[in-house]
C-alpha cells in the first residue's frame, strides 16, 4: 500500500510547536513579527502574501505588511527595507518574489539583514547552510526535510535525486540531503534540463524530490518500486473547472502512486510545509535577536 504523505496534517503539527514557542518568547516580552513586502500585482503572489499574514495571526505573530507599486524605482523597495531592518518589532522580512523586471532581486536578497532573513536566500546565510551551520533553511527544502522525518523516512545511504537546481529549492534540497546528521547523509544526485538520461538517475532512487515546474513529467515508470517521491511542484493547467483551471504537480500522481512506497499529494503535500516553515524561521529569529532559547535549531 502507497502512504500518502499529509502535509497538511505535519504543517497543523509545526504550527501547533511554533504557537507553543510564540509563548516562551511572550513570557519573554517579545512578540515576533514578521514583515512582509509585495511589489507585483500578479494574483498568485498577492494571495501567497495573505495566506502568510493568515497563518502569522493563526500562531501569534504580530504580521506587517507593505505594500509597493510595481511601477515605483527599486530604490523605494530598497528604502522599505532598510526601514524594516531598523525596526525593533520586526525579527522576519519577506519579500514576495519574483519582484518587476527592473528591480535586482540579487540586490534584494542581499540588502535584507540576515539575522531577519527568514527565507534564507541571503549570501550568509545560503553559506551557513552549505557549511552545515544553517541559521535559517530555506523554507520549501526544510519543509520536505520535516516530511521525510515525520514519515520515517531514512535518508542516511539513501540515493536521493532532486529534480530542479533553483536557488530557491532544488539547490538548498541537496545541500540539506548531503548534510552529516539527521535527515541527511543521502547520496544526492541533482537533476536539470541538461542532465542526460533522467529515467536513469530517478529508476535508482529511493527518494525523488520532484521540482522542475512541468506538469505530470515523472510518472509511475520511471520510479524505483517502494521509492518515496515528494512533489513539490505547483502548475496551473487548463481543466474544465469552475476556475478553468487545476493545480497539478511535477508528478503523475495516478502512476506514480501505484509504484511509490510513500508520495505527497499536490496539494496538500509540500505547499502547507512551506507556510508552516516560514513561522518556524519568525520565531527562530525572534530568539536570536533577544537571546531567547525558542528550542529551535
Ligand atoms: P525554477 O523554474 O526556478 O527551476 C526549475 C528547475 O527545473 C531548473 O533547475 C531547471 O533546469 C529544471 N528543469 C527544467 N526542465 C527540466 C527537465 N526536463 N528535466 C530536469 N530538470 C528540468 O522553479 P522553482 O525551483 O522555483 O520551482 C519548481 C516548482 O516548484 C514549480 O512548479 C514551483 O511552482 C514549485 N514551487 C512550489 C513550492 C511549494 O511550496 N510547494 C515553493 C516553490 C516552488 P535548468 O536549471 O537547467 O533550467
Amino acid at each position: 500500500m502507497t502512504e500518502v504523505i499529509d502535509g497538511e496534517a505535519v504543517a497543523a503539527d509545526v504550527r501547533a510547536d511554533v504557537a507553543d514557542r510564540v509563548e516562551l518568547l511572550e513570557h519573554a516580552g517579545v512578540t515576533p513579527g514578521l514583515a512582509t513586502v509585495l511589489m507585483s500585482d500578479d494574483a498568485a503572489s498577492e494571495t501567497y502574501v495573505s495566506m502568510k499574514q493568515r497563518d502569522c495571526e493563526e500562531v501569534g505573530i504580530e504580521g506587517i505588511h507593505v505594500e509597493i507599486d510595481p511601477d515605483a524605482p527599486a530604490s523605494e523597495l530598497y528604502g522599505t527595507i532598510d526601514d524594516l531592518n531598523d525596526r525593533d518589532d520586526v525579527h522576519g522580512i519577506l519579500v514576495q518574489l519574483p519582484v518587476p523586471e527592473h528591480v535586482d532581486t540579487r540586490q534584494v536578497l542581499r540588502r535584507i539583514d540576515p539575522e531577519k532573513d527568514v527565507d534564507g536566500f541571503h549570501p550568509e546565510n545560503v553559506g551557513r547552510l552549505v557549511a552545515g551551520d544553517a541559521r535559517f533553511k530555506p523554507c520549501t527544502p526544510h519543509g520536505v526535510q520535516k516530511l521525510l522525518e515525520a514519515y520515517d523516512v531514512e535518508t542516511e545511504g539513501a540515493d536521493a535525486v532532486v529534480v530542479g537546481r533553483s536557488d530557491i529549492v532544488g539547490k538548498p534540497m541537496a545541500n540539506l540531503l548531503i548534510q552529516k546528521g539527521p535527515g541527511g547523509n543521502a547520496t544526492t544526485t541533482v537533476c536539470h534540463s541538461r542532465t542526460r538520461d533522467l529515467e536513469a538517475k530517478l529508476s535508482n532512487a529511493d527518494i525523488v524530490v520532484a521540482a522542475a515546474g512541468i506538469p505530470e513529467f515523472v510518472d509511475g515508470s520511471m520510479l524505483k518500486p517502494g521509492a518515496t517521491v515528494i512533489d513539490v511542484g505547483i502548475n496551473k493547467v487548463d481543466a474544465e473547472t469552475e476556475k478553468g483551471y487545476a493545480l497539478v504537480g511535477d508528478v503523475d500522481y495516478d502512476s506514480a502512486s501505484e509504484v511509490a512506497g510513500a508520495i505527497t499529494p499536490v496539494p496538500g503535500g509540500v505547499g502547507p510545509m512551506t507556510r508552516a516553515m516560514l513561522l518556524y524561521n519568525t520565531v527562530k529569529a525572534a530568539g536570536i535577536r533577544h537571546d531567547v532559547d525558542v528550542g529551535l535549531r
